[in-house]
Protein backbone atom coordinates (compact mmCIF):
# COMPACT_ATOMS: atom_id res chain seq x y z
CA UNK A 1 0.00 0.00 0.00
CA UNK A 2 2.71 2.37 0.55
CA UNK A 3 4.49 1.67 -2.92
CA UNK A 4 1.13 2.97 -4.07
CA UNK A 5 0.85 5.75 -2.08
CA UNK A 6 4.40 6.62 -3.22
CA UNK A 7 3.83 6.19 -6.87
CA UNK A 8 0.79 8.18 -7.13
CA UNK A 9 2.50 10.61 -4.76
CA UNK A 10 5.46 11.16 -7.10
CA UNK A 11 2.91 12.16 -10.11
CA UNK A 12 1.56 14.87 -7.71
CA UNK A 13 5.21 16.50 -6.52
CA UNK A 14 6.97 15.66 -9.79
CA UNK A 15 9.86 18.22 -8.68
CA UNK A 16 10.48 20.50 -5.46
CA UNK A 17 8.68 23.43 -7.06
CA UNK A 18 5.19 21.51 -7.23
CA UNK A 19 5.40 20.59 -3.29
CA UNK A 20 6.53 24.52 -2.89
CA UNK A 21 3.07 25.46 -4.62
CA UNK A 22 0.85 23.32 -2.48
CA UNK A 23 2.65 24.54 0.27
CA UNK A 24 2.09 28.27 -0.40
CA UNK A 25 -1.52 27.38 -1.10
CA UNK A 26 -2.15 25.85 2.08
CA UNK A 27 0.04 29.19 3.53
CA UNK A 28 -2.80 31.54 1.63
CA UNK A 29 -5.69 29.62 2.56
CA UNK A 30 -4.79 29.80 6.29
CA UNK A 31 -4.56 33.60 5.65
CA UNK A 32 -0.86 34.23 5.86
CA UNK A 33 0.37 37.88 5.25
CA UNK A 34 3.83 36.77 5.62
CA UNK A 35 5.68 33.45 3.99
CA UNK A 36 9.34 32.79 4.00
CA UNK A 37 11.09 30.21 2.24
CA UNK A 38 14.14 28.48 1.86
CA UNK A 39 15.97 25.87 0.07
CA UNK A 40 19.31 24.10 -0.40
CA UNK A 41 19.69 22.23 -3.22
CA UNK A 42 16.91 23.30 -5.20
CA UNK A 43 15.07 22.27 -2.26
CA UNK A 44 16.24 18.84 -2.97
CA UNK A 45 17.31 18.56 0.04
CA UNK A 46 15.78 20.90 2.59
CA UNK A 47 12.26 22.98 1.37
CA UNK A 48 10.72 25.21 4.29
CA UNK A 49 8.16 27.68 4.40
CA UNK A 50 7.57 29.53 7.44
CA UNK A 51 4.00 31.41 7.19
CA UNK A 52 2.03 33.41 9.88
CA UNK A 53 -1.09 32.44 9.33
CA UNK A 54 -4.00 29.89 11.93
CA UNK A 55 -1.97 27.94 12.36
CA UNK A 56 -3.42 23.89 12.72
CA UNK A 57 -4.88 22.96 15.95
CA UNK A 58 -3.27 20.78 18.31
CA UNK A 59 -6.01 17.99 17.61
CA UNK A 60 -6.07 17.92 14.08
CA UNK A 61 -2.05 17.43 14.46
CA UNK A 62 -2.23 13.33 14.15
CA UNK A 63 -4.44 13.27 11.70
CA UNK A 64 -2.75 16.21 8.99
CA UNK A 65 -0.99 13.99 6.44
CA UNK A 66 -3.53 11.13 6.19
CA UNK A 67 -5.03 11.20 2.50
CA UNK A 68 -8.24 13.13 2.19
CA UNK A 69 -7.73 14.78 5.10
CA UNK A 70 -9.32 18.57 4.59
CA UNK A 71 -10.42 21.26 7.20
CA UNK A 72 -11.69 23.24 4.08
CA UNK A 73 -14.53 21.30 2.91
CA UNK A 74 -17.35 20.75 5.12
CA UNK A 75 -19.96 19.72 2.52
CA UNK A 76 -20.66 18.59 -0.66
CA UNK A 77 -22.18 21.42 -1.70
CA UNK A 78 -19.11 23.82 -1.13
CA UNK A 79 -17.99 22.10 -4.04
CA UNK A 80 -19.62 24.58 -6.01
CA UNK A 81 -18.15 27.37 -4.45
CA UNK A 82 -14.48 26.91 -4.03
CA UNK A 83 -12.51 29.43 -3.16
CA UNK A 84 -9.53 28.15 -1.41
CA UNK A 85 -6.63 26.89 -2.82
CA UNK A 86 -6.74 23.38 -1.77
CA UNK A 87 -9.61 20.98 -1.01
CA UNK A 88 -8.35 17.43 -1.68
CA UNK A 89 -6.69 17.13 1.48
CA UNK A 90 -4.06 14.97 -0.56
CA UNK A 91 -0.96 17.62 -0.67
CA UNK A 92 0.57 17.15 2.68
CA UNK A 93 -0.08 13.35 2.55
CA UNK A 94 1.48 12.43 -0.73
CA UNK A 95 4.78 15.02 0.55
CA UNK A 96 4.97 12.70 3.66
CA UNK A 97 5.19 9.71 1.47
CA UNK A 98 8.19 11.07 -0.40
CA UNK A 99 10.31 12.90 1.79
CA UNK A 100 10.98 13.63 5.74
CA UNK A 101 8.67 16.21 6.81
CA UNK A 102 8.11 18.21 9.91
CA UNK A 103 5.79 20.15 11.17
CA UNK A 104 5.99 23.31 13.94
CA UNK A 105 2.70 25.37 14.46
CA UNK A 106 1.07 27.60 16.87
CA UNK A 107 -2.51 28.66 16.81
CA UNK A 108 -3.30 32.26 18.92
CA UNK A 109 -5.65 30.22 21.17
CA UNK A 110 -2.51 27.84 22.33
CA UNK A 111 0.00 28.68 24.71
CA UNK A 112 2.87 26.95 23.12
CA UNK A 113 3.77 25.59 19.96
CA UNK A 114 3.56 21.95 18.46
CA UNK A 115 5.96 19.83 16.28
CA UNK A 116 5.65 16.64 14.78
CA UNK A 117 7.11 14.43 12.10
CA UNK A 118 5.39 12.36 9.42
CA UNK A 119 6.03 9.37 7.52
CA UNK A 120 3.97 7.70 5.10
CA UNK A 121 1.09 9.73 5.90
CA UNK A 122 1.28 9.04 9.41
CA UNK A 123 2.37 10.62 12.60
CA UNK A 124 6.08 9.70 13.14
CA UNK A 125 7.11 9.42 16.69
CA UNK A 126 5.18 11.63 19.83
CA UNK A 127 4.12 15.30 19.31
CA UNK A 128 5.72 17.59 21.07
CA UNK A 129 5.35 21.04 23.08
CA UNK A 130 7.91 24.17 22.04
CA UNK A 131 8.54 27.57 21.84
CA UNK A 132 7.01 29.30 18.45
CA UNK A 133 5.36 32.10 17.08
CA UNK A 134 1.53 31.96 15.50
CA UNK A 135 1.77 30.04 12.32
CA UNK A 136 3.12 27.15 10.47
CA UNK A 137 6.38 25.94 9.72
CA UNK A 138 6.91 23.17 7.15
CA UNK A 139 10.00 21.53 6.49
CA UNK A 140 10.46 19.10 3.51
CA UNK A 141 14.03 17.23 3.67
CA UNK A 142 14.75 14.63 1.37
CA UNK A 143 12.39 14.37 -1.63
CA UNK A 144 12.60 11.41 -2.91
CA UNK A 145 14.54 9.79 -0.87
CA UNK A 146 12.47 6.70 -1.61
CA UNK A 147 11.35 7.63 -5.50
CA UNK A 148 15.01 6.60 -7.03
CA UNK A 149 14.86 7.32 -10.50
CA UNK A 150 12.91 10.23 -9.93
CA UNK A 151 15.90 11.55 -7.79
CA UNK A 152 18.45 10.56 -10.17
CA UNK A 153 16.48 12.66 -13.12
CA UNK A 154 16.65 15.84 -11.10
CA UNK A 155 20.12 16.55 -10.55
CA UNK A 156 20.26 19.74 -10.98
CA UNK A 157 19.80 22.08 -8.17
CA UNK A 158 20.58 25.30 -10.12
CA UNK A 159 17.57 24.91 -12.32
CA UNK A 160 15.40 23.50 -9.39
CA UNK A 161 15.92 26.35 -8.07
CA UNK A 162 14.88 28.15 -11.38
CA UNK A 163 11.19 26.69 -11.07
CA UNK A 164 10.87 27.03 -7.07
CA UNK A 165 11.42 31.16 -8.01
CA UNK A 166 9.20 30.66 -10.78
CA UNK A 167 6.71 29.64 -8.56
CA UNK A 168 7.20 32.71 -6.01
CA UNK A 169 7.37 34.92 -8.20
CA UNK A 170 3.78 34.38 -9.40
CA UNK A 171 2.26 34.10 -6.09
CA UNK A 172 4.02 36.93 -5.43
CA UNK A 173 2.18 38.97 -8.34
CA UNK A 174 -1.45 37.58 -7.69
CA UNK A 175 -1.00 38.60 -3.70
CA UNK A 176 0.32 41.27 -3.58
CA UNK A 177 -0.66 42.15 0.49
CA UNK A 178 1.37 38.70 1.23
CA UNK A 179 5.24 39.58 2.01
CA UNK A 180 7.24 36.38 0.11
CA UNK A 181 10.89 35.81 0.97
CA UNK A 182 13.13 33.08 -0.99
CA UNK A 183 16.48 32.34 1.27
CA UNK A 184 19.11 30.22 0.23
CA UNK A 185 20.02 27.77 3.13
CA UNK A 186 23.50 28.39 4.80
CA UNK A 187 23.67 31.42 2.85
CA UNK A 188 24.15 35.37 4.29
CA UNK A 189 21.06 35.93 4.80
CA UNK A 190 21.63 39.64 4.26
CA UNK A 191 21.30 38.26 0.35
CA UNK A 192 17.85 36.84 0.89
CA UNK A 193 15.94 36.85 -2.40
CA UNK A 194 13.08 40.06 -2.12
CA UNK A 195 10.85 37.97 -5.24
CA UNK A 196 8.60 41.38 -5.07
CA UNK A 197 11.46 43.55 -6.59
CA UNK A 198 12.68 40.36 -9.13
CA UNK A 199 9.19 40.06 -10.53
CA UNK A 200 8.24 43.60 -10.66
CA UNK A 201 8.77 43.91 -14.64
CA UNK A 202 6.40 41.01 -15.27
CA UNK A 203 3.88 42.44 -13.43
CA UNK A 204 2.26 44.84 -16.41
CA UNK A 205 2.29 42.20 -18.69
CA UNK A 206 1.26 39.83 -16.47
CA UNK A 207 -1.96 41.70 -15.60
CA UNK A 208 -2.95 41.81 -18.57
CA UNK A 209 -4.20 38.19 -18.23
CA UNK A 210 -5.52 38.35 -14.42
CA UNK A 211 -9.10 36.80 -14.84
CA UNK A 212 -11.14 37.11 -11.66
CA UNK A 213 -14.28 34.58 -12.25
CA UNK A 214 -16.70 33.42 -9.74
CA UNK A 215 -15.93 30.09 -8.76
CA UNK A 216 -18.74 28.37 -9.60
CA UNK A 217 -18.00 28.83 -13.24
CA UNK A 218 -14.48 27.23 -12.97
CA UNK A 219 -14.18 23.26 -12.56
CA UNK A 220 -11.18 22.68 -10.14
CA UNK A 221 -11.53 18.81 -10.47
CA UNK A 222 -9.90 17.98 -13.54
CA UNK A 223 -6.31 17.77 -12.17
CA UNK A 224 -5.23 16.72 -8.71
CA UNK A 225 -2.91 19.74 -8.93
CA UNK A 226 -5.23 22.19 -10.51
CA UNK A 227 -2.36 22.39 -13.37
CA UNK A 228 -5.47 22.68 -15.60
CA UNK A 229 -8.96 23.66 -14.32
CA UNK A 230 -12.13 24.03 -16.99
CA UNK A 231 -13.76 27.39 -17.60
CA UNK A 232 -17.51 26.92 -17.81
CA UNK A 233 -18.67 29.60 -20.76
CA UNK A 234 -15.15 29.25 -21.94
CA UNK A 235 -16.54 31.17 -25.27
CA UNK A 236 -17.67 34.15 -23.30
CA UNK A 237 -14.46 34.12 -21.33
CA UNK A 238 -12.50 33.81 -24.79
CA UNK A 239 -14.79 36.77 -26.36
CA UNK A 240 -14.20 39.07 -23.32
CA UNK A 241 -10.78 38.24 -23.74
CA UNK A 242 -10.80 39.70 -27.00
CA UNK A 243 -12.64 42.41 -26.95
CA UNK A 244 -10.29 43.93 -23.67
CA UNK A 245 -7.55 43.53 -25.43
CA UNK A 246 -8.80 44.80 -28.90
CA UNK A 247 -10.08 47.91 -26.60
CA UNK A 248 -6.42 48.10 -25.01
CA UNK A 249 -4.99 48.33 -28.35
CA UNK A 250 -7.02 50.71 -29.56
CA UNK A 251 -6.48 53.16 -26.88
CA UNK A 252 -2.73 52.40 -27.37
CA UNK A 253 -3.32 53.73 -31.04
CA UNK A 254 -5.13 56.74 -30.57
P1 LIG B 1 -6.02 20.66 1.48
O1 LIG B 1 -5.23 21.93 1.29
O2 LIG B 1 -6.54 20.12 0.19
O3 LIG B 1 -7.05 20.76 2.56
P2 LIG B 1 -3.50 19.58 2.36
O4 LIG B 1 -2.97 18.18 2.39
O5 LIG B 1 -2.78 20.57 1.49
O6 LIG B 1 -5.01 19.51 1.94
O7 LIG B 1 -3.57 20.11 3.85
C1 LIG B 1 -4.32 19.36 4.79
C2 LIG B 1 -4.85 20.26 5.90
O8 LIG B 1 -3.76 20.70 6.71
C3 LIG B 1 -5.52 21.53 5.43
O9 LIG B 1 -6.88 21.32 5.13
C4 LIG B 1 -5.33 22.46 6.63
O10 LIG B 1 -6.33 22.22 7.60
C5 LIG B 1 -4.01 22.00 7.23
N1 LIG B 1 -2.88 22.86 6.84
C6 LIG B 1 -1.90 22.56 5.95
N2 LIG B 1 -1.01 23.55 5.84
C7 LIG B 1 -1.42 24.53 6.67
C8 LIG B 1 -0.91 25.85 7.00
N3 LIG B 1 0.20 26.34 6.46
N4 LIG B 1 -1.61 26.56 7.93
C9 LIG B 1 -2.74 26.07 8.49
N5 LIG B 1 -3.26 24.85 8.22
C10 LIG B 1 -2.62 24.08 7.32
MG1 LIG C 1 -3.50 22.12 0.23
Amino acid sequence: ENVVNRIAAGEIVQRPANALKELIENSLDANATNIIITVKAGGLKYLQIQDNGTGIRHDNLDIVCERFTTSKLQQYEDLQEISTYGFRGEALASISYISHLTILTKTAADKCAYKASYENGKLKGPIKACAGNNGTQITVEDLFYNVLARKKSLRSATEEYSHIMEVVGGYAIHNSHVGFTLKKFGENTDIKTSIKSTVVENIRILKLFFLKLDPRNVDVNVHPTKHEVQFLYEEQIIDKIKSCIEAKLLSCNS
